[in-house]
């Protein structure tokens, strides 16, 4: 499905000179995020998943349905203070902005292979604060999986060695 005709490009926004990608047309359109995320649950259904792992905001809303259709359980990864039980964090660079993430300490068990979700690689800091989160508490990323992936801000470069899926690339 050509997923692009679904995304607006919003021009300087939330800074000047940032071209953001606004998914939310194509999460209102039921066939293409049914198609969207029947694709990312294609890609991770011989890997044998236990757990899909989201940032938050938009890591929920592309995890949360996989995680669904996968029968597997969904752990949100979130900024700080926004998780209300005991967390392991991790700072991360972002495309625009400085963060900290936490995921609760019990949310994965050693061993657990994990897909984690995002809506948009950029840079490839929220995705790589995420897999740090992930095996620090002993889980296995089998693989990493975007709606939107933009080839030229190199995140890939981040993700040697791990298996990635993304619908679309600008
Ligand atoms: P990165 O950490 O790879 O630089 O940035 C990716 C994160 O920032 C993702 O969690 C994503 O939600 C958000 N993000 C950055 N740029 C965009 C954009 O243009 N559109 C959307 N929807 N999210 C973006």
């Amino acid at each position: 499905m050509d997923y692009k005709k679904y995304i607006k490009i919003v021009h300087d926004w939330p800074k000047e000179g940032i071209e953001f990608k606004d998914i939310t047309p194509l999460m209102d359109n039921g066939k293409a995020f049914k198609s969207a995320v029947n694709e990312i649950v294609e890609f991770a259904r011989d890997k044998q998943i236990d757990l899909v792992v989201g940032p938050e905001a938009r890591g929920f809303i592309v995890g949360c349905p996989v995680s669904y259709a996968l029968e597997v359980g969904f752990a949100p990864v979130r900024k700080e203070g926004k998780l209300p039980r005991e967390v392991i964090k991790v700072d991360y660079g972002l495309e625009y902005g400085q963060n900290v993430l936490t995921i609760h300490k019990d949310a994965i068990k050693p061993g657990q292979r994990v897909l984690i979700t995002d809506d948009l690689l950029a840079t490839g800091g929220t995705i790589e604060a995420t897999i740090k989160l992930v095996e620090e508490l002993g889980g296995i990323v089998v693989g990493c999986a975007f709606l939107i992936e933009l080839s030229y801000l190199n995140g890939l470069d981040k993700l040697k060695g791990y298996d990635v899926l993304s619908l679309m690339k600008y």
